[in-house]
């Protein structure tokens, strides 16, 4: 069995229900992969395979964190973003944008529509951990 993940901020007392987090990603590839280190360290994950789908399972699944690709069909990750921003009841949930290494001028319209981090691929998960650690309330 995969180990809870631990925060390591001051709710690390609280017994830990794993977080739940929702990957936005077009990529089935980067999916599985995703899936496959969030699960090895403790996480919960959803999945969504477009914008639209993202937008959709952030209000009916109320992830902990929304892992965000930008470039996603349909809709895009920063469209996405500022829809699920614009429901008051999700304005809390962690939304972390991920882009490929040559699209980083996403990176102030992702924080502009919302995103409290931006990471580009591929991800260092470990450092992703620890970022989530830090921002997490
Ligand atoms: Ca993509």
């Amino acid at each position: 069995m995969s180990q809870e993940t631990s925060r390591t901020t001051a709710n690390s007392h609280e017994p830990a229900a794993p977080l739940k987090v929702l990957v936005v990603e077009d990529f089935e590839d980067t999916r599985f992969l995703m899936r496959l280190e969030l699960e090895k360290r403790g996480f919960r994950v959803v999945e969504a395979t477009d914008g639209e789908q993202g937008v959709g399972y952030a209000a009916s699944e109320r992830p902990d964190i929304i892992l965000m690709d930008i470039g996603l069909p349909q809709i895009d990750g920063i469209e996405a973003t500022r829809r699920i921003r614009a429901d008051s009841s999700m304005r809390d949930v962690l939304i972390v944008a991920l882009t490929a290494h040559h699209e980083t001028e996403y990176r102030a319209q992702a924080l502009a529509a919302g995103c409290d981090a931006y990471l580009t691929k591929p991800v260092d998960f470990d450092w992703l951990i620890d970022l989530l650690g830090r921002l997490l309330p």
